[in-house]
């Protein structure tokens, strides 16, 4: 079993761990957190490739369910979801691949580059976020595709987890750390110190 949770990570925090934590127990596999080296459906990154890298292996790094992954890094292309589980099925054509998001990445899958072709690739495990819902586009994606249990086939299905997440988000963080707000609480560790050694998110340089 292949378990992969994709995102920008700008910065990792809190909430993304214990939704890789919950898909990784959920699952009994080890989750891989790949980190959206070029997204090309949003803006910018605040933080550079480098350090979103650097905070996310630092993230990983004491919890043993948990691998950071940089394949989007070393591919050329936007780092399409699509293209990275066609990677994937080409190496493991036979087992299961499980591609973890939140309602709120679930709610854009419909504009997704060659999205229903995800579905020949890789299962989708759907996690609850707080102040997230279903729009009826994303609804009818649900119901089209939904599982009522675990799978034995290798993709196709949408299994969801209800499991409650926790309210953190990266772009309220980086609004907290422009304004100064502390925000120990909802990172690890590592990623606060890097973000305090290297100035990130701080004043004009911050985004929401
Ligand atoms: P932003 O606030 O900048 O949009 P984000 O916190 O949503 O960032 P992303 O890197 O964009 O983080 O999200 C990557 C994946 O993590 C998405 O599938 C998203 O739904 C999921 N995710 C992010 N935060 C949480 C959370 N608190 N609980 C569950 N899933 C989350």
């Amino acid at each position: 079993m292949i378990c992969l949770f994709g995102g920008t990570f700008d910065p990792v925090h809190n909430g993304h761990l214990h939704a890789a934590r919950t898909a990784a127990s959920y699952l009994a596999c080890r989750t891989r957190l790949v980190l959206s080296a070029r997204p090309p459906h949003r803006r910018l990154p605040a933080a550079s490739l480098q350090d979103r890298w650097a905070m996310l292996k630092s993230a990983c790094a004491d919890v043993p369910e948990l691998i950071p992954d940089d394949s989007e890094i070393k591919s050329p292309n936007d780092s399409y979801t699509v293209e990275t589980l066609g990677r994937v099925r080409r190496r493991n054509p036979d087992r299961q691949v499980f591609w973890v998001l939140g309602m709120d990445a679930f709610g854009d899958l419909p504009t997704w580059h060659r999205w229903r072709e995800v579905f020949d690739l890789a299962h989708l495990l759907l996690l609850s976020r707080p102040g997230s819902k279903l729009d009826p586009p994303a609804r009818a994606v649900y119901e089209r595709y939904r599982l009522d249990g675990k799978p034995s086939s290798a993709a196709g299905g949408i299994l969801k987890v209800d499991a409650p997440m926790l309210d953190v988000s990266a772009s309220g963080i980086r609004a907290d750390l422009a304004e100064e707000r502390p925000v120990s609480h909802l990172l690890p560790n590592g990623v606060q110190a890097y973000i305090r050694q290297h100035g990130l998110y701080a004043g004009d340089r911050a985004t929401a």
